[in-house]
Formats: C-alpha cells, sequence, structure tokens
C-alpha cells in the first residue's frame, strides 16, 4: 500500500511538468487530488485496513496529499506569472507611435463670410452694432415705412411670436436686420436730440422668414445691412462706398452696375450686379448667361426712416444697404442648395 502510496505521488509530478496553463492544472487536479483520484480512494478505504496498517499508510496519504497540493500552489503561482510575461511582451506599448490628433473645430462658413464683410467695412470705418432677433412690429416694419397691411409685407411672410394680444404690434422674429438701423438711430438721437451725431456702421445677424425650405429659400439666413447717416451723405457716396466693396470683396477689376428696385425703407433703391467672377462676364451657367450677379440690394435712407429714428431728414440723409452671406458663398462655391448652411452635415461644413 505504501508502495502504490509512492507510485500515484511520481505519476502526478511527472504529469505535472507537462502543464502549461490554467485549464490543463484544473484538470490535473480533479485527476490527482479531487474526490474520485486514486489518492482519495486510499483515504476512503482506510477503514477496511487492518489496526497495524492504518496509521502507516494514513500518514503516507496525508504527506502525499500535502506534498501534492504544495507542487499544486506553485505551479499555479507559476502559471500566472507566466502569462503576465507574455502579455507583456505580446502587448508592448510603443510610446514614440504619435497620439490621436485633436479634432480641431472651425467657424461656420456663413460666420467666415460675415467677418469679411464686416473686416471690409471696418477698414473704411464702419463699427458693428448687433441688435436682438426678437422684434415689435414697430420697429421690424411701422418704423421702417411698412404700415400695417402695407402690401410689401407680402415680401417678408414672418414669424410672430405668441404673446398674447397686442394689438397692431405683434413680438415676432425679425424678417431682416433693419430694426436695427431705428435702434441705433434712436440710440443715438435719444443723447443729443438737437444734434444727433454721423452714424456709420453694419449690422450683421440671423433673420427668420416663414418660408417654404426649398433648395433656394431657409427659415433662416444671415444679413449684413449697412447704414450711414450724416449731412451730405449723397448717392454718389453709396455708389463709391458699395463699389469698392465689391472690388475688395471679388476683385480690383470687378465692374459693378446699379439697377432702380423697390424697398419701403429707401428712396431711391436699387440692385447692385458685379459682374461675374465665375466667368468674367461672358455668361456662363452661375449668372444664368446674363455676365452679371445681383450682390445686394441699397438706397438712400427714407424721410419717413430718419424721422422715425430721431433725424431731421431735412437736415441729414443717409444710405443704407443689405446683403446675404449665404447668397455670396453659393455664388462663389457654386454651391446649389442653401439648406446645406444649416443641415449640420459635417463633409459640407468641413470644406470651408
Ligand atoms: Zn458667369
Amino acid at each position: 500500500m505504501l508502495d502504490k502510496l509512492e507510485e500515484i505521488k511520481k505519476s502526478a509530478l511527472i504529469s505535472l511538468a507537462s502543464v502549461q496553463n490554467e485549464a490543463d492544472l484544473e484538470a490535473w487536479r480533479v485527476k490527482h487530488l479531487g474526490r474520485n483520484s486514486p489518492l482519495m480512494q486510499i483515504f476512503s478505504g482506510l477503514s477496511a485496513l487492518s489496526l497495524q496498517e492504518r496509521p502507516a499508510v494514513g500518514h503516507k496519504a496525508n504527506l502525499v496529499k500535502v506534498n501534492l497540493e504544495g507542487v499544486l500552489k506553485e505551479k499555479r503561482e507559476a502559471i500566472k506569472v507566466a502569462v503576465l510575461a507574455h502579455s507583456l511582451e505580446e502587448e508592448q506599448l510603443d510610446v514614440t507611435l504619435p497620439g490621436r490628433g485633436i479634432r480641431v473645430g472651425r467657424l461656420h462658413p456663413s460666420t467666415q463670410q460675415l467677418r469679411r464683410v464686416i473686416d471690409i467695412f471696418a477698414e473704411m470705418g464702419f463699427q458693428v452694432y448687433t441688435s436682438r432677433e426678437v422684434e415689435t412690429d414697430e420697429e421690424n416694419f411701422q418704423a421702417l415705412n411698412f404700415p400695417p397691411h402695407h402690401p410689401a409685407r407680402e415680401m417678408q411672410d414672418t414669424l410672430y411670436i405668441d404673446a398674447g394680444d397686442r394689438g397692431e404690434n405683434p413680438l415676432l422674429l425679425r424678417t431682416h436686420t433693419s430694426p436695427g438701423q431705428i435702434h441705433s438711430m434712436r440710440e443715438a438721437s435719444s443723447k443729443n436730440p438737437e444734434n444727433p451725431p454721423p452714424i456709420r456702421i453694419v449690422l450683421p445677424g440671423m433673420c427668420f422668414r416663414s418660408e417654404q425650405i426649398t433648395a433656394r429659400s431657409e427659415v433662416q439666413f444671415n444679413q449684413v445691412e449697412g447704414l450711414a447717416v450724416g449731412e451730405n451723405i449723397t448717392f454718389a457716396d453709396l455708389k463709391g462706398t458699395l463699389s469698392d466693396f465689391v472690388r475688395r470683396m471679388f476683385g480690383q477689376n470687378v465692374r459693378t452696375r446699379f439697377r432702380a428696385s423697390y424697398f419701403p425703407f429707401t428712396e431711391p433703391s436699387a440692385e447692385m450686379d458685379a459682374e461675374c467672377f465665375v466667368c468674367g462676364g461672358t455668361g456662363c451657367q452661375v449668372c444664368k448667361q446674363s455676365g452679371w450677379l445681383e450682390i445686394l440690394g441699397c438706397g438712400m435712407v427714407h424721410p419717413v426712416v430718419l424721422e422715425n429714428g430721431g433725424y431731421d431728414p431735412r437736415r441729414y440723409t443717409g444710405y443704407a444697404f443689405g446683403m446675404g452671406p449665404e447668397r455670396q458663398l453659393m455664388l462663389r462655391y457654386k454651391i446649389d442648395d442653401i439648406r446645406y448652411f444649416w443641415g449640420n452635415d459635417v463633409r459640407f461644413l468641413e470644406q470651408f
């Protein structure tokens, strides 16, 4: 019986030498130390042995058990260390690899174009004046010579704000940046009603109209408006300033032309065209073969508007103009759908 125990020990140690991983080690444990292992069979058979034999066999069996449990523990540790060493070697970290770049954002194309426009007018001495996007009917329309029910309101489908019954002066989202003209004139004239100071400003910002959204119209868009008010300002100043703007924006040799137009808040009013910068005036798809591109609307400030701003129209004159940066970008980059601007598609935005 003692020899048999020696045999059990020897064969267990031999087979342990070939164990290389956790799973095999567990199988080894079941086979050699498990309930049905030969060693455990000997323990359970002790009672059948004679009284002389029993102590020696029991003692020896215990020694073998402790011995095997000891080597099992050692082997388990050894495997753990080996696995760790292996994974360290396999998954070596290359600290010299460059890190992942941070994606740097950029300004929206409309903002970029707004800033180009503002930069040019800033060089000419214009200041930036920003005003609110929620307006009263009075400031968005009436003070700008659009009386209630005036047919010119048809051109600007309006988004109204539900603010209770305000009669003929409801709240609305501004349909153009022109109410800024009224704000700036009233602000300046209220400080010195007898002698209001001259004004030279650009008014950038978002405007809103209740439009059907199509490739050509959106419910929101940017405008840059300009206003110059003072003594002895004439249509020649308007033409000179805007022609200079177009040359700085689109090229020194670009020709311009003015066509008579109509806006309620200017008189006379004009549309300004620039020679097509895509074809140079010979005619192409962008300019619809005309050789000209419509760039902005403008005119001399209407006497009623000056009056509403606190400027005496017998003494002061002024000019105003307005343009759309998105429209300029569409012309310049042949963008055929205005919905790209507010569609939040990075594939479009990251091209600018
Ligand atoms: Zn053209």
